[in-house]
């Protein structure tokens, strides 16, 4: 029923599927607040590896998770990605490289990493008025959003949006095997027993292969204006 939805709008899909770029414009138009759970899984990798923890160590790991500090913030001055604070230090650029990702991807499979991480980010989304972009935020996290969105794209063209993205910043990009590194992340992504990537029955699955970011959120848009939700959150 319309009344048991959650004001908060969910977008999954396979990464390179333009879900960033997407999330954010819409949230501005919404006014409501972008929630990047992808940077959670991120940071969480981005700490076993400072901390020297290995993922399999799960008493290393539950200490871990329970000291971390993850902070989100609006991205900075003419940036795009949100800005990352793990125990309150700026980590953000070093979560984009595609390394980070492929380790993400393994510790996101872990029961540990996988509740830790949909507490927060259920407690973050509690008030409403959030997009939040991910894997399962219409799945698992939020079950009870009024709008579910999800993005896909061929692999080749995911691929080669990602390359440009690491490319504006000035990185050194083989597109190749960038290619295999979407393909094999995707593939664990979908084939993990807990959360796998997978669109919400109820979610507007949306290809924006050969699609413009102005074209996906216009769509997302309308969807949003012309489906009700009655809750006050
Ligand atoms: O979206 P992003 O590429 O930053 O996500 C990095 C990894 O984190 C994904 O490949 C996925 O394994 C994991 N993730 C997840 N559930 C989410 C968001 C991200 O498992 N809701």
């Amino acid at each position: 029923m319309a009344e048991d939805k959650q004001r908060i709008v969910t977008i999954d899909g396979p990464s390179g599927g333009g879900k960033s770029t997407v999330s954010r414009v819409l949230a501005a138009k919404l006014h409501f607040t972008y929630l990047d759970t992808g940077a959670m899984y991120r940071a969480v990798a981005f700490q076993c590896r400072e901390k020297g923890i290995d993922p399999a160590d799960s008493q290393g790991l539950e200490a871990l998770l329970a000291a971390i500090r993850i902070e989100l913030l609006p991205p900075a001055e003419g940036e795009d990605d949100v800005r990352v604070l793990v125990d309150g230090r700026e980590v953000g650029s070093q979560l984009r490289t595609p390394e980070m990702g492929m380790l993400a991807s393994k510790v996101s499979a872990l029961p540990q990493v996988r509740q830790t991480l949909t507490r927060l980010q259920q407690q973050i989304g509690a008030g409403g008025r959030i997009v939040a972009e991910g894997r399962d935020t219409g799945t698992v996290v939020f079950p009870r959003a009024a709008w579910k969105f999800f993005l896909d794209a061929s692999p080749e063209v995911r691929a080669r949006r990602r390359a440009a993205q690491l490319r504006s910043k000035g990185e050194e990009v083989d597109e190749a095997h960038l290619l295999a590194q979407i393909v094999k992340r995707d593939r664990d992504d979908r084939e993990r027993s807990l959360a796998p990537l997978t669109a919400a029955p109820d979610a507007l699955i949306i290809d924006s292969t050969g699609l413009l970011v102005e074209e996906v959120v216009r769509r997302m848009y309308e969807k949003i204006l012309t489906t009700p939700c009655c809750g006050k959150k």
